[in-house]
């Protein structure tokens, strides 16, 4: 298993001094799991290649400790000596750790300077495909070269293999190139060599600091960092997000945001609950669906209704499910309550089977945080696939805005919020969504009614027409 790091930097020699590994010595370094050599295998003012070169030895592994043995390590013929894995993270640590740590004597301005750094990996494994690399390493500002290698060169009708040779590229320190790649490589791999408990846990959010929390694939990475621990993976998503700014989708019920801060002398939110509540109940629904359920507010109102025998709630957030499954004390429910409430994880934005066949679905201030192009895809999810009979939806009503004393001018009320409508636009949605997927529909105000500006929020019911058909 190979990794370079190249820089074209001028002079490119720097590089061995932020390294700490001289370019004119070859150095070999005894790890538990094999050997790790440095060597630096092109060295000008114009450009310069460090080489980390992992032997694991397969053999050694299978037959020495136990604590290795997992799966494919239980057989003498594994891709572990070539392919990236947690092993090059170790040496990574081991071998490179004081320019992982950004620490450099002798360099100590080029230590905080982004350099032009290429990284390449010789073999990655990578079971979701090119685009699966793109999403993990482009955010992070990389320009990804990727090469997918076939299973076998003589016989081609095999196809290709999940290995891939991936090229990294962009200005970066150095150390936040190594921390990158010591969270990310083995985030490809089905295997972890060692175990992953509350350490490792700690180790992701030290080394995740200042990126992981805002990189769109966060709860990929960890889940798949902390593999075999999926309760360290929730408690990591759940810090990661405390250390954002707090959004309305993972907040608390005691966190204020700028939305509750508005809206509490209406206490408008128990408003909006007890109508949506309301508009289930008089469709004489028995199995309900919350769509974007948040931290659960409104499955507390549905679960102390008999009336409802199957509750789901769904969310794209986990964080926001975690909060719902500890506030509903799911897991202290009684057997046959357990089955009545289930949380979902999911996006709104693609077809999914479990939505199917209910009686009526909540769709409670949702919406204003789709994105206008692909709210086309959550329309149909909502009423072409999951098209239940009954559908409880609401938004706030943009008009009202001018009434929240501290709200500044055509400022939405939450930073999360991509649009919020008039009552002209809302009905005007909902009418053709209401054509367009044979339901009818009707609008109720909720909250305080102002004579120009209407209620804060609306609603619409939707009905499914000829729904014996469906
Ligand atoms: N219905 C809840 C929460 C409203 S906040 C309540 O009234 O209290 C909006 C919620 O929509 C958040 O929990 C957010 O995570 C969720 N959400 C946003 N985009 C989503 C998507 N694409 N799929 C599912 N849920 C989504």
């Amino acid at each position: 298993m190979l990794l370079t790091i190249s820089t074209t930097y001028t002079p490119a020699t720097e590089l061995g001094y932020l390294l700490h590994k001289n370019p004119a010595k070859s150095q070999a370094f005894e790890l538990s799991f094999g050997r790790a050599h440095m060597f630096y295998p092109e060295v000008s003012e114009q450009k310069c290649t460090a080489a980390l070169l992992l032997e694991v030895d397969p053999v050694g592994m299978v037959r020495g400790q136990r604590r290795f043995r997992d799966g494919l390590l239980d057989q003498y013929v594994n891709d572990r000596p070539f392919v990236a894995s947690s092993f090059l993270s170790v040496a990574i640590a081991k071998v490179l750790g004081t320019a992982l740590g950004g620490r450099c004597k002798d360099r100590p301005e080029l230590v905080k300077k982004p350099l032009p750094l290429t990284a390449k990996i010789s073999v990655l494994p990578c079971r979701k495909g090119e685009s699966f690399l793109e999403d993990i390493f482009e955010p992070l500002g990389y320009t990804v070269k990727a090469k997918q290698h076939p299973l076998d060169e003589n016989f081609p009708e095999w196809g290709e293999s999940p290995y891939y040779t991936v090229e990294l590229s962009q200005d970066i320190t150095l150390s936040s190139l190594l921390t990158h790649l010591y969270v990310l490589v083995p985030v490809f791999d089905h295997h972890k060599h060692y175990y992953v408990g509350r350490a490792e846990m700690e180790n992701l959010l030290a080394k995740g600091t200042g990126w992981l929390a805002t990189h769109p694939q966060r709860e990929a990475i960890t889940y798949r960092f902390l593999k075999h621990a999926p309760s360290f993976a929730r408690q990591a998503l759940a810090q990661l997000a405390q250390d954002q700014e707090p959004a309305a989708d993972d907040a608390d019920e005691t966190a204020v945001t700028p939305e509750d801060e508005l809206e509490t002398p209406l206490r408008l939110n128990d408003q909006r609950l007890g109508a949506v509540l309301a508009g289930l109940k008089a469709g004489g629904a028995q199995r309900v669906l919350d769509l974007g359920c948040g931290d659960g507010k409104l499955l507390r109102l549905l679960m102390k209704e008999k009336q409802f025998t199957q509750i789901f709630g769904m969310d794209v957030s986990i964080r926001s499910l975690e909060v719902a499954q500890d506030k509903l004390r799911l897991d202290r429910l009684p057997r046959h309550q357990q089955d009545r409430v289930r949380l979902l994880h999911g996006s709104l934005m693609y077809r999914d089977k479990r939505l199917e066949g209910f009686d009526a679905a909540a769709v409670v201030e949702v919406i204003e945080h789709l994105d206008p192009p692909r709210l086309k895809a959550f329309e149909r999810v909502l009423f072409e696939f999951a098209r239940p009979n009954t559908i409880v939806l609401t938004t706030p009503n943009r008009e009202y805005n001018v009434l929240f004393a501290n709200l500044k001018e055509e400022a939405l009320r939450h930073g999360d919020h991509r649009f919020e409508w008039t009552r002209a636009e809302f009905q005007a949605w909902a009418e053709s969504m209401a054509n367009s997927y044979g339901y009818a529909v009707r609008f109720l105000p909720v909250g305080s009614e102002d004579a120009a500006y209407g209620a804060p929020t609306q609603m619409a019911i939707f009905s499914l027409l000829n729904s014996g058909e469906n």
